[in-house]
């Protein structure tokens, strides 16, 4: 056998492990290409190559994967190597694709193709067809696609490419998915299915598996749903792919949540440790996310704001990952393009760079308003937009912080809305809400908020927190909200007479550095508020702290 021979051998038993051992397979291109090198083997060397990027490939060292593929194409070209040079193309393309450079990506599988137009390889041929589909589907052209894979499939099906199909009909379910086309999504997937388990394909059986049971969820056939999801994952969790695991526990985790929070939160926490593990950071994002939205329904925003919070920073994280990626490969670019020509293609790849880092900032812009309406949105009570209860306390914490041991002259009023309960009970709760709203926002500026603020406390309690003015002036503002409301002349019938809302305040004044904690001022203002009420509501009580 002549070395050649040798070599060759070598690299086709490399080729067919390259996607159970990677790393196997790796070694034996590896060594192969080492015996080409030394005998001065030039085509050799560049088949070597090319498994080798194969095997980097499955081992998602794309980075490797894209060195070796290059120089493979090179000498592919050289040797005037059509379909060689269009299987190295396809799979630079697919480097860039994972690095989200689509249009590049495409650039590629386009030139492959056409590599391909006299010899017509189906099998690559179908390969780049199916990948193109990838770009279209991901780039949200669902037309484009469809067309992608359909050819694709024409091809596998003319020469029975079993595997392929699989993998193609997977694709097409999820086109027609996304066209709500569920009938033919739910056929695509079956025939698929039908084609992995004859092959015993573990992971892309369960994959469809999870989709299916997907369709059934959304026909509302929860039983079936359920099923598929639990087969599934006892699948991938015999198998230890945490990857794919965590797509259904999130299906799962969607299946049970209207009807058992519990299971809900069950599943997306183990979700979460397996993502973790792995470090899956776009699927922990997309977890953070239904956490957050989750808690949010149930108006729990402390813990809605602690998983956006997470979700911001991870989508952060990948962006800047993403873009770091990309720098890579731009490198690995340079380092190999030393003529002329290709100088153009360096300035082709700085403006993509600066368009990504423009994209990044957007979204940063976003991020950050998003967080701030958040953060606003969660001190803000939601009828009278005016300060929370948990608004209020930030505020006065704040000042209290800053004026630890300062003589500074604080006041703090509760206004309550006097016998409210008969004008609900008159007009009924949307009247009661309406009426609420109107004095909020005659509060509001009466009050300004030059010396505090004004807050709605809970039901019909409102509070305001004074910094800075005497005690006359004090109980000259909460008598002015006092004749204010009175002045709105809302009536209401109790008791066959009719009577004017009012409302009543209790205060406290006095020197910050007399009172141990904020609490003090609360507990004294809602005593003064007792007495107002008790002497007939309508009534300012201001108690002068200082004079105690
Ligand atoms: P008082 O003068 O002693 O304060 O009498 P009151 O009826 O205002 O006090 P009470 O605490 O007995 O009842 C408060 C009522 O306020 C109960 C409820 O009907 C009404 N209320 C509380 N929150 C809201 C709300 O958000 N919307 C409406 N429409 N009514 C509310
Ligand atoms: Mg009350
Ligand atoms: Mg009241």
């Amino acid at each position: 056998m002549d070395v050649s021979t040798v070599v060759m051998n070598k690299i086709k038993e490399a080729k067919v492990i390259s996607f159970k051992q990677p790393s196997l397979a790796f070694d034996m291109s590896k060594e192969a290409y080492d015996i080409a090198k030394a005998n001065n083997l030039k085509l050799e060397e560049a088949y070597a190559l090319f498994a080798m990027a194969l095997a980097c490939r499955s081992m998602t060292k794309l980075n490797d994967c894209f060195n070796y593929a290059f120089d493979a194409s090179k000498l592919f070209e050289i040797y005037d190597k059509p379909v060689e040079l269009a299987g190295a193309l396809n799979l630079i393309g697919v480097v860039y694709f994972y690095n989200a450079m689509y249009e590049t990506a495409l650039e590629n599988f386009l030139r492959a193709l056409h590599m391909l137009e006299e010899t017509r390889d189906s099998l690559t041929m179908s390969r780049i067809l199916n990948n193109m589909g990838e770009v279209y589907k991901e780039v949200g052209n669902v037309e484009e696609a469809l067309v992608s894979y359909n050819s694709a499939m024409n091809l596998c099906e003319k020469y029975n490419y079993m595997t392929n199909i699989a993998v193609i009909l997977e694709n097409l379910g999820e086109i027609y998915f996304i066209k709500k086309d569920y009938a033919y999504s739910f056929e695509c997937y079956k025939r698929s299915y039908d084609i992995l388990i004859e092959n015993n394909n573990i992971t892309a059986l369960s994959e469809v598996e999870n989709k299916i049971g997907k369709i059934h969820f959304i026909k509302k056939e929860y039983g079936k749903a359920r099923e598929c999801y639990n087969n599934a994952l006892s699948r991938l969790e015999g198998i230890e792919n945490k990857f794919f695991s965590i797509d259904v526990l999130m299906n799962l985790a969607e299946l049970e949540r209207l009807e058992n929070q519990g299971l809900f939160l069950f599943y997306l926490n183990k979700a979460i440790k397996y993502g973790e593990e792995i470090n899956a950071r776009k699927k922990l994002s997309q977890i953070y996310k239904i956490i957050t939205e989750f808690y949010e329904r149930k108006a729990d925003f402390r813990l809605s704001l602690e998983f956006y919070k997470k979700y911001h920073t991870m989508e952060q994280k990948i962006e800047t990952t993403a873009i770091s990626h990309k720098l890579e490969i731009i490198k690995i670019e340079l380092s190999k393009l030393f003529s002329e020509e290709e100088a153009e293609k360096i300035t082709k790849l700085n403006k993509q760079l600066e368009k990504d880092m423009g994209s990044q900032n957007l979204l940063l812009h976003k991020m950050e308003k998003v967080n701030k309406e958040l953060s606003v949105k969660i001190i803000s009570d939601e009828l009278t937009n005016i300060p929370n209860r948990r608004g209020v306390k930030n505020y006065i914490s704040k000042v209290w912080q800053e004026s630890e041991i300062s003589p500074i002259n604080l006041a703090f009023l509760m206004i309550d809305i006097d016998h409210f309960k008969r004008y609900n009970d008159y007009y009924g709760h949307l009247q009661g809400d309406n009426c609420l709203k109107k004095i909020a926002s005659c509060l509001k500026s009466v009050f300004g908020n030059k010396y505090g603020i004004l807050g709605r406390f809970g039901g019909e309690e409102f509070v305001c927190f004074i910094r800075g003015i005497e005690y006359n002036q004090v109980l000259e503002s909460a008598e002015l909200l006092r004749s204010s409301i009175e002045k709105l002349d809302f009536n209401y019938i109790w008791n066959n007479g009719c009577y004017p809302v009012t409302i009543s305040i209790g205060g406290v004044h006095g020197r910050r550095s007399d009172f141990k904690t904020s609490q003090d001022m609360y507990l004294i203002a809602d005593k003064e508020l007792y007495k107002a009420k008790n002497s007939g509501r309508n009534k300012v009580f201001l108690r002068n702290h200082n004079m105690y």
